[in-house]
C-alpha cells in the first residue's frame, strides 16, 4: 500500500558544501543542525571520488561500486525523513566521467565533494519515518 502525505514546503536552504567534506555525511550534518526532518534535496557539482550502492534485490542486499577519479555530479536528488529518531538523507546521484559518460545509484558514505552547490527545502507536515520493511529488506517510511 502507498503512504501518501501531504506536507508545505517554506523557506529553503541553498548553499555550498565543504572541499573535502563527505558529500552524504554532510547533507545529513546541515540537516540536523537546521533541524529539517522531512525535506527535499537537491545539488550539483563535482566529487574527487564516488562511492554508490546498487540494491540487489533478490539477495535484499547492496553492492557498492567505487569510483576512485573526479566526477562531475550532474543530478543528486533526494529526500530527509526520520531514521532511529534522526534525520536521514536518502539520495540518488548521477555521475559523470571526463567523457561525459553517465553513472549512477544511491549515494553511500565515501563521496568525497570536490565542490558542489545544494538546495535543501524543508517541508512542514507530520514526519515519515524508516523502519525495516520485510518484503524489500529496506528501510522503508511506515504508514
Ligand atoms: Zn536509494
Amino acid at each position: 500500500m502507498e503512504i501518501i502525505r501531504r506536507a508545505k514546503s517554506g523557506e529553503c536552504l541553498i548553499g555550498r558544501l565543504t572541499h573535502g567534506c563527505d558529500l552524504l555525511e554532510e547533507l545529513t550534518r546541515i540537516c540536523v543542525r537546521y533541524g529539517v526532518r522531512l525535506g527535499t534535496v537537491h545539488a550539483l557539482g563535482a566529487v574527487q571520488r564516488a562511492r554508490i550502492g546498487y540494491y540487489d534485490q533478490g539477495k535484499k542486499e547492496y553492492r557498492f561500486i567505487e569510483f576512485d577519479r573526479h566526477m562531475e555530479i550532474v543530478q543528486l536528488v533526494g529526500n530527509v525523513s526520520v531514521r532511529d529518531a534522526k534525520p536521514m538523507v536518502h539520495a540518488h546521484v548521477t555521475l559523470a566521467d571526463d567523457q561525459g559518460r553517465a553513472f549512477g545509484g544511491h549515494l553511500a558514505p565515501g563521496t568525497v565533494v570536490f565542490a558542489c552547490e545544494v538546495e535543501i527545502q524543508p517541508l512542514e507536515g507530520t514526519d515519515l519515518v524508516r523502519e525495516l520493511d520485510e518484503e524489500t529488506g529496506l528501510p522503508l517510511w511506515r504508514g
